[in-house]
């Protein structure tokens, strides 16, 4: 499943490729990915809108046009491709958004689990999915005193408050991996039962890691790709996401993978208190 950095990649790279193009006409294959109003009316308000901004909420996408916001959610493998109209169309493909140039904006989605919904321009925030997200891991609004509050009142495993977009948003399966293990945390830890120190740990180690995995452009794993087809660069850098028996890059124990609430969790069991 993509996230932040992931969905930053595909947000930097859609501008580049659709603002500034014109809406003429939408085709909606699996109308249940359109949340909020009845795909028809969707389609309606979509053509004759111009395509302004691309912007990012946690997973979520922003696009701005003249008069909406659509909050693009892409769940475990939504992709956007922009084709010219004659190019082939692939299966998979279950939202068009075609341009007057005659280009298309294609959205494919393997599971079918992604979801689009419409607003009025810039008034996201009064939708449930955004305004359960907390602050964006990149930004000021992050702070350390709301997200140690947080970690202490929850009796939760500290990866599954990690993963609660309310604490912070964006950060996925993968990041939280990693991010438990450069704060020599186990991820598996009743988050009530941190120190201080590992705390700022967590703090520090989830802003570090977010801004490397962005600046990488996030980690191909399994199908990821940007909306040009390139792959991210943050995959090489993963420490134990995915190494499960390779010896761990600090101590050389072997890395341990168990399922937490039904997600797969790397950590070093040395390494990691
Ligand atoms: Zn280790």
């Amino acid at each position: 499943m993509p996230e932040l950095p992931e969905v930053e990649n595909v947000r930097a790279t859609l501008a580049e490729l659709v603002i500034g193009k014109e809406i003429d006409q939408v085709i909606i294959g699996v109308p249940k990915m359109i949340v909020g109003m009845p795909a028809q009316q969707f389609v309606g308000n979509m053509i004759g809108q111009k395509i302004e901004a691309v912007r990012r909420r946690g997973k979520f996408l922003l696009i701005d046009t003249t008069d909406g916001t659509l909050l693009s959610h892409l769940r475990m493998e939504g992709k956007y491709r922009l084709h010219n109209a004659t190019d082939p169309v692939d299966k998979h493909t279950h939202v068009t958004f075609h341009f007057t140039d005659d280009t298309e904006l294609r959205y494919l989605d393997v599971r079918k689990f992604g979801t689009m919904e419409l607003v009025l321009k810039g008034q996201e925030e009064l939708t449930k999915s955004i305004q359960k997200l907390g602050p964006e891991p990149l930004s000021p609004s992050f702070e350390k005193s709301t997200f140690a509050t947080k970690l202490k009142k929850s009796g939760r495993a500290v990866k599954t408050v990690l993963l609660d977009q309310s604490l912070v948003a964006g950060i996925g399966n993968i990041y939280a991996d990693e991010i438990c293990f450069q704060a020599k945390v186990l991820p598996e830890r009743p988050a009530n039962t941190l120190r201080s120190a590992e705390i700022t740990r967590l703090y520090e180690s989830t802003k570090t890691i977010m801004a490397e995995a962005v600046a990488l452009g996030g980690s191909t794993i399994r199908t990821y790709v940007n909306s040009q087809g390139k792959i991210g660069g943050y995959q090489d850098k993963l420490q134990v996401y995915g190494e499960k028996g390779n010896p761990c890059p600090v101590c050389g124990t072997p890395i341990v993978k168990i399922k937490l609430n039904g997600r797969g969790t790397h950590f070093c069991p040395k390494c990691q208190k």
